[in-house]
């Protein structure tokens, strides 16, 4: 086997056993790594029901193949569990150096069941693996955290991913970060560490990927070619000089800009937030993930003080800012750091704080909920406030600790029409009233609300463009307006799942390939046979990612979820109040209609959207079949 190190590290909290898993040669081509790997162990070895919180659930990082390959944008893992948040598949990716450390320690997973008595960290040093004590770490910010380890450990090139005090506080939407600047933010995955006493992940290794590929000499000519045409490709070379923060105006501009709780498309107090204004009053330095030439990271000075979180993303400047009815960058920036400090997912955060403002403006909460704060949009400072009280599960930061959907069920009234969430989890920044196929993704995601399922409609409606001229290998031949339904978008957005999950089953990042950004799709699969030696078509290819996303839906299946949960708040049936698209709504029958096609297109029955025999045994899913309908194996 090549491209992989074919080693799983196994760890039992409860009784501190630790063991080493071999993969088999027929397992790794099914299921390769990342989404794949991690949907297959949680559906065959966590039994359906199990508390999320506990001990019984499990949790599984998982690298994807390529992940440290020497190509720019490979460097993504895939954090995986019941997710507290939904009840569903949970599934939270990051980049930074984590995984590839993990890959050159010799592993392509860790499996973690159980629950320590105590807190403890676990140290992996090349093929050795300890459980530590870690006692002394509990209840201190996550910079802390990563120093403490290092010095106790004495290297500082040591790669540190753990959870911080919301995750130990089991907070819903508590995450996790490596290298303190990147992010498994979303599904509350870090709240499922801390249930376990598990507060962090510390590795360091010496092998390199090339040692593992099938032909690296020509893996290593791709990632050459590449990271020399990041500079030529407006998109990846947009990406490098502003970053994702470079979203807010255009989105502003075209009224997708989500502002004051998806009410609005768009802000009046852009000229605050927009990329200049970050670039002036906070930008210090660009980063990178390991060995990505894109360089889209930022570092930022907040209030003047040098952060040592990274700066925020679009995200993050989306959810605290014009989400939240707030101008002001410096609180924004500030909003981040105690995110990533407490270790909270942004988005999540800020859309639950955007949903308690909606509550106070309405009277359904008051002073006397809130303590006496100000909760109203655009109060940047009791915006503050709140994360630190969601973080410590104080006042009534224990009640928005449970996320927006439980939150609004306890408040009652119209609470539940302010909750911006699918399957429990909030929307991110992307206003799904312009662009329809990124409704279409928040409704049937299996890890509720994410902006990650498919490349997003604007790619999609110039045929001259370069996004579109660059999706022509995936098959895609027309082009279709951003607001548009019906039977030949919803082909375009099932290509676009498939292509999307093969690149979490990968490792590569949504900043990688095409049609988002700068990577050819035939050299994504050009890298992919140059590691392993298979000789993959893009249908065989496709089909892997096809593969993983029908795991993460038997998963769901399981779980009870079923149609009535692939939909949207009510809020986005009606039209914005403002902004280049006041007034539109998504239209309900037809976004019906096109859920009906889309279960069709992708061989599940159109009106139950359970998957049919005949695309799981297409799927070599047939040992899945049992979990949905049992008796028919
Ligand atoms: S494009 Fe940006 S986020 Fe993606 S791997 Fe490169 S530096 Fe990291």
């Amino acid at each position: 086997m090549y491209g992989t190190t074919g080693k799983i590290l196994r760890v039992n909290l409860t009784n501190g056993a630790i063991e080493t898993e071999t993969l088999t040669e027929e397992f790794y081509r099914l299921y390769p790594g990342g989404k794949a790997l991690a949907g297959y162990i949680l559906l065959n070895e966590l039994p359906p029901h199990t508390d999320p919180f506990s001990p019984e659930n499990v949790l599984v990082i998982a690298n994807g193949l390529l992940t440290g390959a020497p190509v720019s944008t490979a460097t993504r893992y895939i954090v995986s569990a019941r997710s507290p948040l939904t009840g569903g598949y949970g599934e939270s990716e990051a980049g930074g150096f984590w995984g590839p450390e993990l890959k050159m320690a010799g592993w392509e997973a860790i499996v973690v069941k159980g629950k320590a008595p105590k807190p403890v960290y676990l140290w992996v040093n090349g093929d050795q693996a300890e459980i530590r004590p870690a006692e002394h770490l509990w209840g201190q910010m996550t910079a802390d955290v990563q120093e403490d380890i290092r010095l106790e450990l004495g290297d500082d090139k040591i790669r540190v991913l753990q959870t911080g005090i919301a995750g130990e506080n089991r907070v819903r939407f508590a995450g996790l970060t490596n290298d303190l600047r990147h992010f498994n933010g979303r599904n509350g995955l870090g709240a499922v560490m801390g249930s376990k006493n598990l507060r962090a992940m510390a590795v360091r290794g010496t092998q390199r990927y090339q040692s593992l590929a099938y032909d690296a000499k020509t893996l290593m000519s791709i990632g050459g070619k590449l990271a020399k045409s990041v500079k030529e490709n407006p998109l990846s070379w947009d990406l490098q000089q502003r970053g994702t923060p470079g979203l807010v105006e255009p989105l502003n501009t075209g009224g997708i800009l989500p502002t004051r709780n998806f009410r609005q498309g768009a802000f009046e107090k852009m000229e605050d937030v927009k990329w200049e204004a970050y670039e002036k009053q906070i930008l210090t330095a660009r980063r990178s993930c390991y060995a990505c030439a894109v360089r889209c990271k930022r570092e930022v000075a907040v209030y003047g003080q040098p952060s040592p979180y990274g700066g925020p993303e679009y995200e993050t400047v989306g959810a605290f800012g014009p989400n939240c009815g707030v101008n002001d960058l410096q609180a924004i920036a500030r909003a981040g750091e105690l995110c990533n400090a407490y270790m909270l997912d942004s988005i999540s955060c800020g859309g639950t704080i955007a949903f308690a403002m909606e509550c106070f403006e309405h009277g359904l909460i008051g002073l006397d909920d809130t303590g006496g704060i100000d909760l109203r949009f655009g109060n940047a400072e009791a915006m503050l406030r709140m994360i630190e009280l969601i973080a410590r599960r104080e006042g009534i930061g224990n009640l928005l600790a449970e996320g927006s959907k439980r939150a609004a069920e306890k408040i009652g009234g119209d609470a539940h029409f302010f909750a911006m969430q699918v399957k429990g989890q909030e929307l991110a920044m992307h206003e799904p009233r312009g662009k329809y196929n990124v409704g279409m993704g928040y409704a049937i995601s299996e890890i509720g609300a994410d902006h990650l399922v498919v490349a997003h409609d604007s790619a999609f409606a110039n045929p001259d463009s370069i996004q579109f001229k660059s999706a022509r290998g995936l098959g895609i031949e027309k082009a279709l307006p951003p607001r548009s339904l019906g039977d030949e978008k919803m082909e375009l957005f099932y290509i676009l799942e498939k292509w999307g999950s093969l690149e979490k089953v990968v490792g590569y990042c949504f900043f990688g390939p095409a049609p988002r950004s700068f990577i050819p799709v035939e050299d994504v699969l050009a890298s992919i046979n140059a590691a392993t030696g298979w000789t993959l078509s893009m249908q065989d290819a496709l089909r892997i990612g096809e593969r993983a996303t029908n795991m993460a839906r038997i998963f769901n299946l399981r779980e009870g979820f079923s149609r009535k949960d692939d939909t949207l708040p009510e809020r986005l049936f009606q039209g914005l109040e403002n902004g280049a698209l006041q007034g539109n709504a998504l239209p309900r029958d037809e976004f019906e209609a096109s859920l009906t096609s889309l279960y069709r297109i992708k061989g599940w029955h159109p009106e139950s959207g359970v998957p049919t025999r005949e695309r799981l045994e297409g799927l070599s899913l047939g040992w899945a079949l049992e979990m949905i309908a049992p008796g028919t194996k």
